[in-house]
């Protein structure tokens, strides 16, 4: 089969390589890929800046429909239409896999980046990680459900309570733009903020039921989130821009007390923050990573009752022989996200 494989360290070396059709171990399906999410972390991987086991096939949010099932798989049978979660290997016996949370077991092994991925006719992933789709998720929603799992397990680090809160999702990327939807189906005020760059982004926030999409080069959020809040400030700020300015703004932006979450990766993981705010106002910082196995059945729920619309920020499809094409696309701006099909 054709697969999309990095082949070495470095930038590029990203190509189409024949490799040989993977079989399900005891406990392992195969699945039949029919789209494919681009996520930030394939795109670091192209340009070397993210370190995978090589050669890899990249790819790890993905939908498809099972071909095949090992010997001691009784729950999935061929036919069925599934997504899975990106573990295909963890310890299962350290402090974190005992309380599911397998995002932080120091042992684990993720499909795209130590694991062969999506970006091929088939992938094989673990019994474990699959997930049945509702009746009203398609296929193309479904290849969302990874990065949708990703700002609920954001999200649910907030203690976010109906009406009296308001949020400020920085950065209106796919997963700032999800996690503003999560944000909403809990009943708090949402703005969400960008930059000129991101008018296609803000206007997608304003189509989905945003409450505020905030061009912060033209408008004054201090003066914004102040006239919501009676001058007391956000009650949560979610970061997912991943640079220094939104997050000291969003440390400016917050009440006394507030939460702030660390959704977005930074280029140096050291960085200058305002730490004054942190104190004076109380406030409780905390990093989100990934999104774990519960994360996975709720958001499925979330996109079958139609209470976030994932699909809608898909802007582009192409094949995963068109790599070059998607990669442009998503460096110039133009998309929000990208998905990639198989090729024969
Ligand atoms: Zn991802
Ligand atoms: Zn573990």
């Amino acid at each position: 089969m054709k697969a999309l494989v990095k082949k070495e360290p470095g930038f590029g070396n990203l190509e189409i390589v024949d490799v040989e059709e993977p079989r399900p171990g005891k406990d392992q399906v195969k699945i039949l890929v029919k789209y494919s999410g681009i996520c930030g972390t394939d795109l670091h991987t192209y340009e070397g800046h993210y370190k995978v086991k090589v050669p890899v096939i990249l790819g790890h949010e993905f939908s498809g429909e099972i071909v095949e099932v090992g010997e001691n798989v009784t729950e999935f049978k061929p036919g069925d239409r599934v997504t899975s979660e990106t573990t295909y290997y963890i310890c299962g016996t350290c402090n974190y896999c005992q309380s599911g949370d397998y995002n932080l077991c120091s042992s684990r092994k993720g499909l795209g980046t130590q694991q062969n991925g999506s970006f091929a006719k088939y992938v094989i992933a673990r019994k474990e990680s699959i997930h049945k789709l509702p009746e009203h998720v398609d296929y193309v929603s479904a290849a969302m459900t990874e990065p949708l799992a990703c700002a609920y397990h954001a999200v649910n680090k907030a203690a976010i309570k109906e009406g009296d809160v308001v949020v400020v999702v920085l950065g209106p990327g796919p997963i700032g733009l999800l996690t503003a939807q999560v944000v909403k189906t809990y009943g708090a005020t949402v703005i969400i903020t960008g930059l000129s760059t991101d008018k296609l982004r803000l206007e997608k926030a304003k189509e989905l039921g945003i409450d505020y999409a905030v061009n912060i080069q033209e408008e004054d959020i201090n003066s914004i989130v102040n006239s919501l809040t009676n001058g007391y400030g956000a009650g949560v700020v979610l970061e997912c821009t991943g640079t220094v300015s939104a997050v000291n703004m969003g440390l400016e932006l917050l009440k006394k007390k507030g939460q702030f979450v660390q959704v977005g990766i930074f280029a140096k993981p050291e960085i200058l923050i305002n730490s004054e705010k942190i104190i004076q106002k109380e406030i409780t910082m905390v990093g989100s990573r990934s999104q774990k196995p519960s994360d996975w059945e709720p958001v499925l729920a979330l996109m079958n009752e139609k209470k976030v619309n994932a699909k809608a920020l898909v802007t582009h499809q192409f094949n995963i022989a068109q790599w070059d094409e998607a990669y442009n696309v998503i460096k110039s701006g133009e998309a929000i996200k990208v998905l990639l099909t198989p090729v024969d």
